[in-house]
């Protein structure tokens, strides 16, 4: 028996604006629970007999139809379209090489991935600096600030299937000469705007900071933080934290992530994700490890499976996607587990019970590419681990499918217990979405004492940065890939606090920090209660 999917009445208008296929006339021709068969099936092809298909079928299914799993937008939009078509992976990262036939390359990447529905990162520290010359034209190069615009401009001209808009990451490491060029580039409100960048560091830049708090590192770094505070851009990578957790240096350095920061990967991979909704793992009263063990484990042979079944855009990311099969399994609804655990999101207990959910996941998702491995063959490059994927786990900031799965997003903490969401459909049209948190309001007819409700019902801002930074490097601990979280700072924060936030973020072995503070841009996609 086939189960209806639980998804809300919200979580539906969103299938039927974005992810369920139409006719011609743009009409839908599936149901929610067609969708969900439809990747159910698909991904479950890559089983090898028929009766493996139809077992992992269901059990796909049905992870999916409790919202207790889901993969990203692309799998869930794409899967079981024909070849060419059928691209199901939300991450990739293309290398820029210091020539224009380098450049003209990377860009065609660009716009193909964009089109197939993936986002895409780039380091473009190997661009010549502006200025410097070009031997064959004896010209002067116009530096990666500049070539970012083309790569700006080609993915507002390229539509993901129609459906959202290609997003990318530009990285440039802190010893380029056009680094303050890089840093200020986004200055200009409605520039470079398809961008999230950031600034690549290694740990001997921070260690000179913190000796030297009056040298140029710590001005550089101030500098950074400056900017951050005033607009959000740019964040850091750490790159040295990156290569540290590479399971494959052998394949060499890992300079780059995806659009976000929870991937980092070689030029031409790709990654697949999916998230765990925790959210849903409460049982009387306390949290439900035996569920959250066997999700992961269907989980992550659902993940390893889409590489299969994967219609890649372009032969040498097929390539490249099968020497390591990186995928990445995470959770979202935290904020939400924790509501209903009554457990406060800057807190000892909750540090530790994301230490020990995260641990369960890579121990269960560890272990089941193990026997994955040895039921379907593990490739040469990653012998030395004993398992088929080199990469299992990563947290993701799930935008959207935590809206599908009706939960808060990845493990950040909510933005606010009240709100109102702008939401801009295929069509261009703006519906506006008024929310209340259903544990909060739950809470308040249930009548808890004032002070628990206060110190429960916390909300981004009321969490302070370093305990924000405390969870990312909690959850980093158990992650393969990397943590997506931004640092949400109140409008009155300083430039100091951002300058401890990073910090704080390198020392913890976070793999990157993102800062936001309330206000700093011109238009947010969330809106508080009090700001309508
Ligand atoms: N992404 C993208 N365009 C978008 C949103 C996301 O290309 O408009 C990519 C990007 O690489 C990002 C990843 O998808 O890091 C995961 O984003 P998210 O978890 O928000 O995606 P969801 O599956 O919830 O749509």
């Amino acid at each position: 028996m086939i189960i209806k999917p639980a998804f809300s009445p919200s979580a539906k208008d969103i299938l039927r604006d974005r992810y369920l296929w139409r006719d011609e006339n743009r009409n839908p021709i599936e149901k929610p629970e067609q969708m969900l068969e439809r990747v159910a099936k698909h991904v479950a092809g890559a089983e090898s007999s028929l009766a493996m298909q139809y077992k992992w079928a269901d059990e796909f299914y049905d992870v999916m139809a409790k919202l207790l799993f889901l993969p990203n937008s692309p799998t869930l939009m794409n899967s079981g379209r024909p070849a060419p078509h059928g691209q199901l992976a939300a991450c990739f990262v293309i290398g820029v090489e210091d020539s224009m036939e380098g450049i003209c390359e990377a860009l065609r990447k660009q716009m193909l991935i964009h089109k197939s529905g993936g986002g895409t990162g780039f380091n473009f520290s190997k661009l010549r600096s502006e200025g410097a010359k070009v031997n064959s034209t004896n010209g002067r190069a116009s530096g990666p600030v500049s070539f970012m615009g083309l790569f700006d401009k080609a993915t507002e001209t390229v539509q993901q299937g129609g459906m959202r808009r290609g997003a990318n990451m530009g990285i440039l490491n802190i010893d380029h000469p056009d680094i303050r060029k890089f840093i200020h580039c986004k200055d200009k409100d409605g520039t470079i705007t398809n961008f999230n960048i950031s600034v690549g560091v290694f740990d001997d830049f921070m260690e000179k900071v913190n000796s030297d708090p009056r040298g140029e590192e710590a001005a550089l770094l101030a500098e950074i933080a400056d900017s951050a505070w005033r607009t959000g851009d740019p964040g850091i990578i750490f790159l040295d934290a990156i290569n540290r957790g590479n399971t494959t240096p052998n394949l060499g350095e890992l300079t780059s992530t995806n659009p976000c920061g929870e991937s980092p990967l070689y030029p031409n991979e790709a990654c697949n994700l999916g998230s765990i909704n925790i959210a849903k793992m409460v049982k009387e009263g306390a949290f439900d490890y035996e569920l959250l063990g066997e999700v992961s484990a269907v989980a992550t042979r659902f993940l390893d499976d889409v590489i299969d079944v994967n219609h890649y855009p372009l032969p040498e990311i097929a390539e490249a996607v099968k020497l390591t099969r990186k995928i990445g399994l995470g959770v979202m609804g935290w904020a939400d587990l924790l509501f209903q655990l009554r457990i406060p999101y800057d807190s000892k207990e909750a540090y530790e019970l994301a230490e020990n959910i995260m641990r369960t996941i890579q121990q269960r998702a560890h272990e089941t590419s193990v026997a994955l491995g040895k039921e379907k063959g593990i490739p040469e490059t990653l012998a030395h681990l004993g398992r088929r994927n080199a990469t299992l786990t990563c947290i993701a900031p799930t935008g959207t499918i935590a809206l599908l799965a009706n939960c808060s997003s990845g493990i950040e903490p909510l933005f606010a217990l009240e709100h109102t969401r702008v939401r801009t459909q295929t069509d261009g049209t703006k519906v506006i979405m008024k929310q209340v948190n259903r544990y909060y309001e739950q809470a308040q007819k249930e009548g808890l004492p004032e002070e628990v409700m206060k110190r429960v019902f916390v909300t981004s801002h009321d969490v302070s940065p370093s305990a924000h930074v405390r969870m990312q490097g909690v959850f980093q601990r158990y992650t393969d890939l990397a943590v997506s979280k931004t640092v949400n700072l109140r409008h009155e924060c300083s430039v100091q606090d951002v300058l401890d936030a990073y910090t704080l973020a390198w020392r913890e072995g976070c793999k990157g920090i993102t800062v936001y503070r309330d206000g700093s841009k011109s238009s947010q996609v969330l809106y508080r209660k009090e700001d309508e």
